[in-house]
Order: structure tokens, then sequence, then C-alpha cells
């Protein structure tokens, strides 16, 4: 008998629920009692290619940026021979 994993739009409430595929999938939230629940794909591959992408995305984008703009702006002083100091 297959397991399915139902969450609910309106409040968040994730159950699992064992039943046989030809009985009719529950609908009404067992914790706030709405009528908003909806099957979860249980394909783990499809979840897990969505939050690599965004975690790598956003790794590479903030460490390297700032870096490398702060590096390069300030100007070396004394670098034209025009300093009384030098
Ligand atoms: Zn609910």
């Amino acid at each position: 008998m297959p397991l399915y994993e139902f969450r609910c739009t309106n409040c968040g409430n994730e159950i699992e629920v064992l039943q046989k595929i030809s009985a009719p999938a529950p609908t009404d939230c067992p914790a706030c009692g709405q009528a908003t629940l909806s099957k979860k794909l249980t394909a783990a591959g499809f979840q897990l290619k969505g939050s690599g992408w965004y975690a790598t995305d956003f790794k590479g984008g903030g460490s390297s940026t700032p870096a490398a703009s702060t590096e390069a702006t300030p100007p070396p002083p004394c670098a034209n021979g025009t300093c009384p100091a030098c």
C-alpha cells in the first residue's frame, strides 16, 4: 500500500496517509479543518534540483563580487610623484 504525503495550503500542516491507489484522496486538513489538502510530489529529485540551484547561485554571487570591488576602488597614494612627503 503506497504512502502519500499531503500538505495543507492553508496552514502548512503536513500529513502522511497510507491508502490504496483506488481510494479517494483526503481533502480536509486535520489541523485547521479546511479542505485545502494537496498531494505533495514525492519525486525527491525535483526538490533537490530546485534547492541546489538557488544555494550555489547565492553563494557564488555573494562572496566574489564585494571583494573584487573594494580592492580596485582605492587609488595608491604617491603614485604620481607629486607628494611632498616623499
Ligand atoms: Zn490546515
